[in-house]
This record gives C-alpha cells, structure tokens and sequence, in this order.
C-alpha cells in the first residue's frame, strides 16, 4: 500500500440543506476531504431539502451525492403537488437515492390527527414513494423510530426496494429482518457512545458486505464531539469505534464500508 492514499470514507447520510450548515457548506466540505471523508450523500426531510440538495450536488459533482424524499414526520406538512414534485427530481441523473422516507412512532401526532390517522398518512406517504423508487430505479434511505415492526412489513411488500436502514438502533432480531429482505444496515455516531453496548453487540453481527457509516449530521455527534454539532467529517469516528467491533483496521472498515455505499448508490464510475 505504500504510496497509495489510505481509502476514503462516505458518508452516507448528512443533512447539508439543513439551516444550520447555511452558508458553511463549502468549509464542511473542504474539512470532510481533508479528514479522509471522499463522498457525502445529502439526505433530504421534505421537497425543500431535496431541490436543495440538487443545487448542493451541482456545485460539488463527484463529491455530494443528493437524495430526494419526505421524512414521516414531515408529511402533515407536504402540499398537494409534492408528488409531481418529487418525481420530477427523482428523474435527475444526480439523484442517488429517496429518502429518509419511513415510519416515525416516537412522537405524538401532531394537531388535527389522532394516533392512527397519524400513522395511516406516514404509511400513505412512505408507500407512495417506495412506489416510486421503484419506477425510477433508485435505492432507498429508511427512517423508523419505534416502528420496526411495520417498516419491515411494508418492506415485504415492496420486495423489489434496496433499502438501507439508517441510524440503526434496533435489536438483533430487527436486524436479521432487514438483513433478511436483503437490505443494508447504517449506523451513526451513536455507536461510539459509551452505554451503546447494544448498538455495537448489533453491528458485530451485520455481514460486512451489508454495513455502512453516516453522521447524521447536524444530530448525533460523535465521542469526543456530543453536544456540539455534528459535521460530515465526524464520520471517521464512527468508522473507527465499527473498526474496533469487527477487530479490523479502519483502513480496512473504510474499504469495505466505501464499497458498500458505492454499490448501493451505483457510484460505481
Ligand atoms: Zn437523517
């Protein structure tokens, strides 16, 4: 390996239309490459964050790779026309994937809907865009909180979706389910938190050809970061405590994670 630059890291979910990166995207970026972080996948919450997104990955090709989608917790706020809306994104040759698209139990349903007319509208919304991911042949970011159970039937149903899993927090058994479909597994900073004895018990059993690394960013910064905002180039932490799981180097977890998310968004060139 001498004389070869060490592999670069993905970081395969960031928010980088998020508010709180205004203005800052191109200084994230430049300290991402530096600290080994080669590609960012910019995850979108509603059709603002996914135009946006598009602008992000025009100005940065080869490095910020888009995503378009409604995160569940967002679909009381969609208008009628973001189903047009987000097929005509999805059409766009940079678009790496939809999502974060899922089913979110955590919270209680906001005004005007009850518990099940709340959860009847994400999955209304969830299913319509697996729909489309299937249509336009892209590969899909999935949210749950609390909502394991559901999210994997609904994935059952829609057996031809490749789905990642994002900032997998679940047991093992929610974890053979997915593996199962055939779907892959990412995990975020909250792998090197000290308690988080569950999440690495976890990750050490997903197949390292099934794993993948993310911030999250802006939430979920890493040890030694939490409590500050988290930035893609935090994600060489994450990889770091995975290495630790597996026993392996993080020249090595670099590796296999890179070609996991390389293959998953065809980044393939
Ligand atoms: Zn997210």
């Amino acid at each position: 390996m001498e004389g070869q630059n060490p592999p670069k890291l993905i970081d395969t979910h960031a928010h980088l239309a998020s508010s709180k990166f205004k203005g800052e995207v191109d200084s994230l970026i430049a300290a991402a490459n530096e600290g080994g972080v080669g590609k960012i996948v910019s995850i979108a919450c509603n059709i603002e964050d996914s135009y946006e997104n598009l602008d992000i990955a025009r100005q940065f090709p080869g490095i910020v790779a888009p995503t378009a989608g409604i995160h569940p917790l967002y679909v009381d706020e969609i208008e009628d026309s973001w189903e047009s809306e987000l097929k005509e994104v999805a059409q766009m040759p940079e678009l790496a994937a939809i999502g974060e698209i899922g089913l979110d139990y955590f919270h209680s349903p906001p005004e005007g809907f009850t518990e099940d007319s709340w959860r009847a509208r994400q999955l209304e919304i969830f299913e319509i865009q697996l729909q489309l991911a299937i249509d336009s042949d892209l590969p899909v970011v999935i949210h749950q909180r609390n909502s394991a159970e559901d999210v994997t039937a609904v994935l059952k149903q829609f057996s031809k979706v490749r789905a990642v899993l994002h900032c997998f927090t679940g047991t093992v058994p929610e974890a053979e389910a997915a593996l199962e479909l055939g779907h892959l597994i990412s995990f975020t900073g909250i792998l090197t938190f000290p308690n988080a004895h569950e999440i690495r018990e976890v990750a050490a059993l997903v197949p390292a050809d099934r794993i993948m690394v993310e911030t999250d960013c802006p939430f979920l910064a890493p040890v030694p970061f939490r409590g500050k905002r988290c930035e893609p180039t935090m994600v060489s932490h994450t990889a770091s405590a995975l290495a630790d799981v597996f026993g392996v180097s993080k020249e090595e977890i670099a590796a296999t994670t890179t070609c996991n998310a390389e293959s998953f968004f065809r980044f393939i060139s």
